[in-house]
């Protein structure tokens, strides 16, 4: 950890009802307990649900997330679109952008970018996510594409502080299979000297589970995890970060 804090995003997809956030008092008390261990909990839930999980969050030090927005600050003709400004106006604190599955489904860097702008100005706290496909590790690209995704997703953004950088390997997400210890210290490494003195706080997601976070742990570069499967079960939520500080 070279930050202050630990960071645990659960990035909830598109899953849940409102039924489903009762599973999370078990994390509040988790959370409240824990005076020891220095941790943001941030819960990114579907849209539907940010505004009741605001509120249920609010005497906790649980913080609540977006998944995505549209790039727009303002008001538009944009059937089924939000933009950042309106998910913080229900809760929000953070949003999630520049996720693969929505780079996949035809997001480009320079979308992003303008996401990332108008998410900034709304004044959400930023986690963008990069890494390189299946291909693109065995054609030995990773470091040109992360490189690639770093400066044009944050094109012309002066102030990165709001930044959180997310590092998740396409072929890792929800397959199970994590990166080796040391390919995985190389490519946050690589982040982090993209971005000079001030580095950003950085994450790695994909797959992340309570077996596997005994070794994801040791990397001592990585600021905390984005978890999407694991995180939708609060006992095993509560056992990454226990076995994080272990
Ligand atoms: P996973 O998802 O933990 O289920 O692999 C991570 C993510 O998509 O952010």
């Amino acid at each position: 950890m070279t930050n202050k804090y630990m960071y645990f995003i659960a990035n909830w997809k598109m899953f849940g009802d409102l039924r489903t956030l009762n599973s999370l008092d078990s994390i509040i008390k988790f959370s409240n307990n824990n005076k020891k261990n220095k941790f943001k909990i941030v819960y990114c839930p579907p849209n539907t649900l940010i505004r009741p999980l605001s509120k249920r969050l609010k005497k906790t030090k649980l913080n609540v997330g977006a998944q995505n927005c549209h790039e727009n600050e303002n008001y538009g003709a944009f059937t089924g679109n939000v933009n950042a400004r309106m998910l913080k106006n229900v809760g929000a604190k953070y949003i999630i952008l520049g996720h693969s599955e929505n780079r996949q489904s035809g997001e480009t860097d320079k979308l992003i970018n303008l996401k990332i702008k108008s998410a900034a100005k709304a004044g959400l706290k930023i986690i963008f996510c990069i890494g390189e496909t299946l291909r693109e590790k065995r054609n030995k690209k990773t470091n040109q594409v992360l490189a690639r995704q770093i400066k044009n997703g944050l094109k012309s953004i002066k102030n990165k502080s709001k930044i959180i950088v997310a590092y998740e390997p396409v072929w890792s997400i929800g397959t199970g299979i994590i990166p080796k210890s040391n390919d995985l210290f190389k490519s946050v490494s690589f982040i982090k000297s993209r971005f000079g003195k001030k580095s950003p706080i950085i994450l790695y997601g994909g797959s992340v589970n309570n077996n596997n976070i005994s070794q994801l742990k040791d990397i001592d570069i990585i600021d905390g995890f984005l978890i999407g499967g694991a995180s939708q079960n609060s006992k095993k939520f509560i056992d990454i970060i226990k076995k994080t500080f272990n």
